[in-house]
């Protein structure tokens, strides 16, 4: 069975914390640090077209693992962002997502990628 979020945490916690790592995770790092991890996301898409990424993410094996790897990285630095902060991911996904979902009604926002503000 996969780990909920609050599971996946105290295991990062535990592994940050056998690593006297803390010291290092002010929220102003985990902060710069996520960033950094999404970079190494796009990174992996640098000079590729459209089509020649989706080709990789379909069946480039190699591509796919470091893939994985890096939103691993990004989703992890997140959960210890949330657990320095107080704040509860999924929660916050769910309230955001319903957000989304006033900001951009399906009847203004189908078919087109306008900014809300633009709808
Ligand atoms: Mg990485």
């Amino acid at each position: 069975m996969k780990p909920d979020h609050d599971e996946l945490t105290r295991r990062l916690i535990e592994f940050r914390d056998e690593r006297d790592w803390r010291q290092f995770h002010s929220l102003k790092n985990l902060v710069m640090s996520a960033a950094m991890e999404s970079a190494e996301i796009m990174e992996l898409t640098q000079w590729k077209d459209d089509e020649a990424v989706e080709r990789a993410a379909q069946g480039d094996t190699q591509f796919r693992a470091a893939l994985a790897e890096e939103c691993a990285d990004v989703f992890l630095y997140l959960l210890l962002i949330c657990e320095r902060a107080d704040i509860d991911l999924t929660e916050a996904a769910v309230s955001k997502l319903e957000l989304n979902a006033r900001k951009y009604p399906v009847e203004k926002a189908k078919g087109n990628a306008k900014k809300y503000t633009e709808l």
